[in-house]
């Protein structure tokens, strides 16, 4: 044993050094900053590229991998494991190739492709096994875990989270003891949901009453290490398995606490959330308050939620209707329900059919190429989506993390754009009223919250056509579409709606407002810089003039 473990050369200590920036990455990624951790990796990956420095590209591609997960882009996750699976291979790095081929098992089961998913998984334990190093045995565990419990075995399933959990509470890595604790207890929902099927309600009850344990265990570990990604997921799972055991009142309480983690969400996320509490109110009878949250859900099918959600939120919306006695709306949302239900099945077995297609193709090719050149199959397999791959990564490039508003990277390059834009537009300045005694006054965590907030209300009172951006600390900068009168009737929205905002949820006896200088485009006067000056001047005069208004 002790021979060896001397022969593996611990080549993650070595990368790590290296690479502070991707240390830090995967930090973001660990705190529920996902996409902040994405476009940092995505940095770091570029120049990597650059450079020629294969080694940290794969282990870029392998982090990077993850937070697609987290963001719900799997498939954008697999051109990069792929890559990072066959660089490991290719330079006999076992224990990096174990957790590479971990993660690319998880994305193929969350894409729906469980048997392919096995292959990978097993694999990877194998390899795990034989390097005999805990951190990459317990990723492995978890995703053979996880598929089990996807696949309807719960025992095994729990066998193999349990046995994952041992092994970060072994290296003593809280992050992975947390996210696999939330598969112990997804797994053990499940046991509970068959056991009841099965007729054996009181079996059901136990399982359940274990997963809600195990859960909490996770919640209290993502609440001290600030990782609001898994909080958020904790808190949702929470909240179904108590509604599943008719303790609505609990439930509810879970979702109060999840809906406090919504700020800095991304569009899936605030959906997930929102489909989540309709059901909770659907399933304690409260049709009523189901509706609103459901209905919310819908709209932001457009604003880049999940399609994949359409079916889950008609079919609830049916049942709220259908509460309510409404049989007209609830007939309508479970046609609804069943056209979507058919897309999507039709659109995920073409999918399916797609992505096994991919893997098939590049295993196949990988056999012929195994002896020939190595270098052209991980060319082949990564350059379809590449594409893809830097649009997902300028997006993330453009966003401010806090606020989820564009940053000023973006509005540089709006700038450019404006310079020749012919219709009128016109430029609002905000700025936070003493932001400074809002940190000194209750703190610079609230503060930030603040901010994250006042991202959230921009966001919901603009119309399409206009954009918000963080300019820098607490000011931000408002692109709208039209003359200055229409631009200032939104500001004077924006300014009573930032002035309304139940603010005592952030913090008792906060109040906030802001001023805004608004200013248009002119025949004389078209260049953006030029008018952001004059609605700087404009914020000016409305500071001095005794702050929480428009000056135009
Ligand atoms: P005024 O009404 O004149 O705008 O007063 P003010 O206090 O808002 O203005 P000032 O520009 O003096 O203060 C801005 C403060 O914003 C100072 C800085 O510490 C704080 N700040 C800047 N960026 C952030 C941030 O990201 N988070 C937090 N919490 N504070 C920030
Ligand atoms: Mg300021
Ligand atoms: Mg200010």
């Amino acid at each position: 044993m002790l021979v060896f473990e001397m022969q593996v050369v611990d080549t993650e200590a070595v990368t790590q050094q290296a690479n502070p920036n991707l240390q830090e990455a995967w930090h973001l990624g660990c705190t529920g900053r996902s996409l902040e951790a994405l476009a940092l990796a995505g940095e770091i990956l570029a120049d990597a590229e650059a450079r020629g420095d294969d080694r940290l590209a794969a282990q870029c591609d392998t982090d990077i991998a993850w937070y697609c997960f987290q963001i719900g882009k799997a498939e954008l996750g697999l051109t990069h494991i792929r890559r990072a699976v066959d660089f490991w291979k290719l330079n006999g790095e076992r224990k990096q190739e174990a957790c590479a081929r971990a993660y690319f098992g998880w994305l193929l089961l969350e894409l729906g492709l469980p048997e392919e998913a096995i292959e990978e998984a097993t694999r990877a334990l194998d390899l795990a096994d034989k390097t005999a190093d805990p951190k990459a045995q317990s990723l492995a565990t978890n995703v053979v875990g996880i598929i089990f419990w996807y696949n309807k075995q719960p025992d095994r399933a729990i066998l193999m989270s349990e046995r994952s959990v041992e092994l970060a509470r072994l290296i003593g890595d809280r992050t992975y003891e947390c996210w696999w604790l939330i598969n112990l207890g997804g797994a053990h929902s499940e046991g509970g949901y068959i056991a009841e099927a099965l007729g054996r309600p009181e079996e059901g009850h136990q399982m359940l009453v274990r997963a809600l344990e195990l859960t909490e265990q996770a919640l209290d570990i993502a609440t001290e290490i600030g990782d609001s990604w898994a909080a958020r997921i904790c808190l949702g799972n929470k909240a179904e398995f108590h509604s599943h055991l008719g303790e609505h009142d609990k439930a509810l309480q879970c979702m109060e606490r999840y809906r406090l983690f919504q700020e800095n969400s991304y569009v899936r996320d605030r959906q997930q959330y929102l489909y989540t509490l309709g059901q909770i109110y659907n399933n304690s009878g409260k049709f009523t308050e189901a509706l609103s949250p459901l209905l919310e859900a819908l709209e932001l099918i457009d604003a880049g939620g999940s399609f994949d959600s359409y079916v889950q939120i008609y079919l609830y919306l049916s049942q709220a209707y259908e509460g309510l006695g409404q049989f007209d709306q609830a007939l309508e949302a479970h046609k609804k329900y069943h056209q979507a239900y058919l897309r999507n099945s039709a659109e995920s077995t073409q999918r399916r059919a797609r992505l096994a297609e991919i893997y098939y193709e590049t295993k196949r090719f990988k056999e012929v190429a195994e002896t020939e050149s190595k270098r052209a199959e991980t060319l082949e397999a990564s350059y379809q989506k590449l594409q893809e791959q830097t649009d997902i990564l300028a997006n993330a490039v453009y966003l401010d993390a806090l606020t989820g508003l564009y940053n000023r990277k973006y509005l540089d390059s709006r700038f450019k754009a404006l310079t020749s834009e012919k219709r009128p537009y016109s430029i609002a300045m905000l700025d936070v009223d003493h932001f400074k005694s809002i940190n000194d006054n209750f703190s610079h965590m609230i503060g930030d919250r603040v901010l994250s907030a006042i991202g959230t209300i921009l966001r919901g009172q603009l119309r399409i056509t206009d954009q918000a951006i963080r300019f820098g600390g607490e000011e931000f900068v408002v692109l709208l579409a039209g003359t200055p009168r229409g631009a200032t009737d939104i500001c004077e929205k924006l300014r009573s709606a930032i002035e309304r905002w139940d603010w005592s949820e952030v913090c008792n006896g906060l109040h906030v407002t802001i001023s805004i200088g608004v200013a248009g485009s002119t025949l004389s006067t078209n260049s953006p810089n030029e008018i952001l000056a004059i609605a700087d001047q404009n914020l000016y005069a409305a500071k001095k003039s005794g702050r929480n208004r428009v000056v135009a």
